[in-house]
């Protein structure tokens, strides 16, 4: 299979405005596509090599590709980085000077998926004394054979700056309908990927093997399982009502989720978004190692920064000192952490995420050996209202962020937000709406004081059902004078020329993003709007849903994908929350 073919796909992809048609174009790749390659094809368009939670990463740096553009195309090294800083995107400039070079060559050869995969797998294991000449030296051997729009995606591959904006859902939806003929299948390639994080080869085991194939795939230690979110809900009496009139109630600790793999003395760490973060946390691993007795396990905690004199908990924004890549030992002193676990997927050969919460409550104490740094969340077991904000209040008071109520018969269900996880936050006053979480899909340039960076940013949710991102806010207050000075360069990286396919927008913004940043906002209540396309038309015909004087929290939430950002279905029922809430004061 030509590169060329998958260059002219993504060129089709960038170019849409429709999220179905994105859809087709890939359902139309994949057809293309021979089986035993298309693992590969599914890494290469989201723009990796591997799924993530390997951590081979490909971006090399921009002068090194700059580098490899001037020798290819024979252009002094200041003339690429000249044409960089007027186009800001070294792969329009590749497009370009390749396009100028193509009359000159004869004699180069076309590329091939496999090709092209395989060189950029060696540019990206490259490493120690002259491996940055070998880099060069394959790069520069690809870009010779490169026809100008392959040198431009493989610039952009390369410098980690291929951003379509393609969901994993929409993947799965595509592969869906390019390898099975029901629909019901989607359900089954959905579990497989929830189970692995592997689409690369959930998509191969489909196309090589069928449904069958997927039906029979299973957790494995040392490959992250997506995560169970929860759903959320104001009022204690009404997430009884969901969970069946008794929940089991658990601490919500501030702090950073991690999925523990342990595999004899060996502990991996993943983060929330599956990536590997054994190395930053050398002291969760070991208290991991040491008193899970299971020989194999997969469980789940909360790791928190606690405060090296007291031990007491401290909030997130501490575990920042501990986002580093040098001076983990030093900080590993400083600023310690404490695990408290909260579920088990898997032990020593057994799968649990078939199983009740409660079952998987009582295996986790047992393969648990507890101590003052590693111990399970607190927990409650209450169908009383009154003894959950009992319970609520003491949680806050100890530094958490409120509660999760589960329900006792609930299954784990990976990648999943659904109704057996219900949390309860704490509000920052009563009237306020508590904080959600939002992807920055636009901007609108400021003016006076703020000329030069951005008046307001377009702020949207999640809707799960049609996968895209609907509007919710406009937010111009919160920032600091730092935050402002630096909004332009850090969101520069997501720019597009025109609404992204997967963004439903009312407003014309000055600048369009591929939806990729989370921020945290908090806002006085929520409205009903014409304007905002959030829960459009659900709650009243022609109205979709606001949040009123929208303000930033001064949370980057990085740890969340734009997909894990709040959705459409909980603004409806925090809508409907607040309506209640209304009710009962009048
Ligand atoms: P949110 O990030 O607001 O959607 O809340 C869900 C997060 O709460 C999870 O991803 C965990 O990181 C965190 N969390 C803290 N304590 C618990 C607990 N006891 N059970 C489940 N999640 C918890």
């Amino acid at each position: 299979m030509r590169y060329l073919e998958i260059v002219d796909i993504y060129e089709r992809i960038e170019a849409t405005t429709k999220r179905l048609e994105m859809t087709d174009f890939l359902v139309e790749l994949f057809k293309k596509t021979p089986k035993e390659i298309v693992d590969k094809v599914i890494y290469l368009t989201q723009g990796k090599l591997y799924p993530d939670f390997v951590g081979i990463e490909l971006g090399i740096a921009e002068k090194l590709a700059a580098k490899a553009i001037s020798m290819t195309c024979g252009v002094d090294q200041e003339d690429v980085e000249k044409h960089l800083n007027e186009k800001g995107d070294l792969g329009l400039v590749a497009e370009q000077l390749t396009k100028s070079k193509r009359q000159a060559t004869l004699f180069s050869k076309p590329l091939s998926v496999k090709g092209v995969y395989d060189t950029l797998e060696k540019v990206a294991k490259a490493s120690g004394e002259g491996s940055m000449e070998l880099k060069l030296r394959l790069l520069s051997g690809l870009l010779a054979d490169a026809e100008p729009k392959e040198a431009k995606y493989i610039l952009r591959t390369v410098t980690g700056k291929l951003r379509l904006g393609i969901a994993d859902m929409t993947l799965l939806d595509a592969l869906a309908t390019a390898y099975t003929e029901s629909k019901e299948n989607r359900v089954l390639i959905e579990r497989a990927y929830n189970l692995s994080s592997d689409l690369g080869d959930v998509a191969k085991t489909l196309a090589e093997k069928g449904p069958n194939g997927i039906k029979k795939y299973r957790v494995k230690v040392n490959r992250p399982i997506r995560m169970m979110l929860a759903q959320r809900l104001g009022v204690p009496e009404e997430i009884l009502e969901k969970l069946g009139g008794e929940a089991a109630c658990e601490w919500k600790y501030d702090g950073e989720r991690v999925q523990i793999h342990k595999k004899g003395i060996e502990v991996t760490l993943f983060s929330r978004r599956l990536e590997n973060i054994t190395l930053q946390y050398p002291d969760a691993c070991e208290l991991a190692g040491k008193q899970l007795k299971a020989e194999e396990a997969i469980v789940e905690a909360e790791c928190v920064a606690i405060d090296p004199e007291t031990g007491e908990l401290l909030p997130f924004q501490e575990l920042m000192h501990r986002r580093r890549k040098y001076g983990i030992e030093e900080a590993k002193e400083k600023f310690p952490v404490s695990l408290y676990l909260f579920d088990v997927l898997y032990a020593d050969g057994e799968d649990f995420t078939e199983k009740a919460y409660s079952e998987r409550r009582k295996k986790l104490k047992k393969i648990t050996r507890e101590s003052e740094r590693l111990k399970l969340a607190e927990s409650l077991v209450t169908g009383d209202a009154k003894k959950i904000m009992q319970f609520f209040d003491k949680a806050v008071e100890a530094g958490c962020e409120g509660l999760i109520l589960k329900s006792r018969s609930g299954t784990y269900q990976a990648g999943a937000r659904g109704w057996l996880w219900i949390k309860l936050k704490r509000s920052y006053q009563s009237k306020i709406i508590e904080p959600i979480d939002v992807v920055i899909v636009g901007a609108f340039h400021g003016r006076g004081k703020r000329s030069g960076s951005y008046g307001a940013l377009l702020g949207a949710v999640y809707d799960k059902e049609k996968d895209v991102f609907a509007t919710i806010c406009k937010i111009g207050s919160g920032f600091t004078d730092e935050d402002l000075k630096n909004l332009p360069s850090m969101l520069a990286p997501h720019a597009i020329k025109h609404m992204h396919a997967r963004v439903l927008s009312e407003f014309k913004a000055d600048v369009w993003f591929t939806p990729a940043a989370v921020i945290e906002i908090i806002g006085d209540e929520l409205t009903l709007s014409p304007v905002h396309t959030c829960a459009y038309g659900v709650i009243r015909e022609g109205s979709g849903i606001a949040v009123r004087f929208p303000r930033f929290t001064g949370r980057w939430r990085t740890d969340k994908a734009p997909e894990d950002a709040t959705t459409v279905e909980e603004i409806v029922e925090m809508y409907r929350a607040q309506l209640k809430k209304i009710e009962e004061v009048q």
